[in-house]
């Protein structure tokens, strides 16, 4: 996807303050955090939405959810953290490629 600004990161064309990869997954954080870590994971290829999903995405999710571990894990999160994932304009979502926010580093309000 030409247009898509997390594909463009996930080629190289648009830089990224890159904290986990592997051969799926890139996770980055967020031009704009909403908590003191505000994480961004991102499956490398493209899907524009969680709704948009289907059987067939099955284990890319499950090892999606694997992956938010790893990369909590690796940031120190210990005490907890707060997933988020915006599905389509109803739900918040901004950017059309699926991601999942991982905030965390303080005691979240709810
Ligand atoms: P959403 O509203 O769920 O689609 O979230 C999109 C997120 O992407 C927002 O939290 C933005 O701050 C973040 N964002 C937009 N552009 C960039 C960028 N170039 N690098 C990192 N995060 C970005
Ligand atoms: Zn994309």
């Amino acid at each position: 996807m030409t247009d898509c600004l997390f594909c463009k990161i996930v080629a190289g064309e648009i830089p990224c303050d890159k904290v986990y990869e592997d051969d799926d997954f890139l996770a980055f954080h967020d031009i704009n955090p909403k908590a003191p870590v505000h994480v961004l994971l991102i499956p490398k290829f493209h899907l524009p939405t969680l709704a948009d999903a289907d059987e067939e995405d099955s284990a890319m999710l499950g090892s999606m959810m694997n992956t938010v571990r790893k990369v909590a894990e690796d940031l120190k999160l210990d005490v907890g953290y707060r997933l988020v994932i915006n599905v389509r304009e109803g739900g918040g979502q901004e950017v059309f490629h699926i991601h999942v926010h991982i905030l965390g580093g303080k005691k979240l309000p709810f």
